[in-house]
């Protein structure tokens, strides 16, 4: 029997859970390794927080997911990998000798190291704490929302729609989102003056005390819940498994989604690092479309059935942001549309998607 350990219930291995529920590989034993027994999708984490989802709309049963798949679940997470010697040391303490080990582990928050953030911000990884922080807001006082790319603008919205709070954006560039188009942004921007939602531009956080964010400028912002959603850094383990890594410390692959240095060794989603150049963003759209490919490349590597092919990014996507009020802003090749429509849109999206990997876990 090969081993194939899945580290992490990203959306990319999803895809292989689900090639392994409808028939077993031969000669292949799967192991899935979770932080965990959830997992969230977090395309549906803004309408959740807005109180337009059950937890239960947006949750994956990894228990189920495994048994689906016919695979052994180990839930305490990784520790490190030891890519030499094909070995993962589990969170537990024990190890897992693997044939192929595949990681879809996501990223951390960038600028977590920025003083007082650990101890006075809601970091937005891993996921699940920070629902189960944002989900009741206690802290009297305005929310302070730091990072303008598409994940701090839809929460900022969500959050602000469920509390009706204060709440400010800070964002270090010119415009939110980050990397939208100018008819994006505009759009944007006048949704969140409508919304009353104040966003500060060219503003960097320094450092954060209770209550308190000190800006590069010296001014100071008074906050009752501050979130953190500056954008992605590598997961640490990477940095001690003697595999190669890219510029920025992700596991880094071909666009066959394994590792140049280390056969068998494979990564998707967030946690890659393709070092053929090809300009793949942290984003779960990206990390679903590499979730055929990645299945269909672990299959010829353990079956040596079909040959692997390379992953393409796809050159944009459709943005769907929600704003928490029953509309969402839609953005397509420098178009966008604000209004219930693209609302209606992204719903629909997101839950075939639940629906397609929930029955699997049911
Ligand atoms: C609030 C929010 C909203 C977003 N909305 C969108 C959106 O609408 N569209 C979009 O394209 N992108 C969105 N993103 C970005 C998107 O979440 C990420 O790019 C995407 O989740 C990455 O997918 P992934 O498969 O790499 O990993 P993830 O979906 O992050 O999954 C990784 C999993 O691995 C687990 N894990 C981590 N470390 C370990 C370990 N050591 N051992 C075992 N398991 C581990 C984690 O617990 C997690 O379950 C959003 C992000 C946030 C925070």
């Amino acid at each position: 029997m090969k081993r194939l350990v899945l580290v992490g219930p990203g959306h990319a291995h999803l895809f292989v859970l689900e090639a392994l529920a409808r028939g077993p590989w031969t000669g292949v034993e799967p192991v899935l390794v979770s932080l965990g027994r959830r997992q969230l999708y977090s395309g549906m984490v803004p309408g959740y927080l807005a109180g337009q989802y059950a937890l239960e709309a947006l949750s994956f049963d990894l228990e189920g997911l495994a048994r689906a798949a016919g695979a052994r679940w180990e839930p305490s997470g990784a520790a490190s990998l030891d890519a030499e010697r094909r070995e993962l040391r589990l969170g537990d303490g024990r190890t897992l000798a693997y044939d192929a080990v595949s990681f879809d582990i996501g990223s951390l928050p960038a600028g977590d190291t920025v003083p007082g953030v650990r101890e006075h911000a809601v970091p937005l990884k891993p996921l699940e704490r920070a629902v189960s922080r944002l989900v009741s807001v206690p802290e009297p006082g305005p929310l302070l929302v730091v990072g303008g790319g598409a994940a701090g603008v839809e929460l900022a919205l969500c959050l602000q729609a469920r509390t009706g709070r204060p709440t400010v954006l800070l964002e270090d560039g010119k415009h939110v989102p980050r990397g939208a188009s100018r008819m994006a942004s505009r759009t944007m921007h006048g949704l969140l003056e409508r919304r009353g939602i104040a966003v500060r531009l060219d503003s960097q956080v320094t450092a954060l005390e209770a209550g308190v964010a000190h800006l590069a400028s010296g001014e100071r912002l008074s906050f009752g819940t501050c979130v953190w959603a500056t954008g992605a850094r590598a997961p640490e383990l990477f940095a001690t498994s003697g595999a190669a890594v890219d510029a920025q410390g992700y596991l880094a692959v071909r666009d066959t989604m394994e590792s140049p240095s280390h056969p068998g060794l494979f990564a998707a989603g967030d946690c890659a690092g393709f070092v053929s150049g090809q300009h793949v963003p942290k984003a779960g759209v990206y990390a679903v479309r590499q979730g055929p490919v990645l299945r269909d490349n672990l299959r010829a590597f353990l079956t040596g059935s079909g040959t692997p092919r390379p992953y393409r990014a796809q050159s944009g996507f459709l943005s769907l942001l929600n704003a928490g009020d029953g509309t969402a802003v839609g953005a397509w090749k420098g178009l966008a549309l604000h209004g219930r429509a693209p609302w209606r849109l992204k719903d629909a999206i997101d839950r075939r998607f639940m629906e397609r990997f929930q029955k699997l876990a049911r």
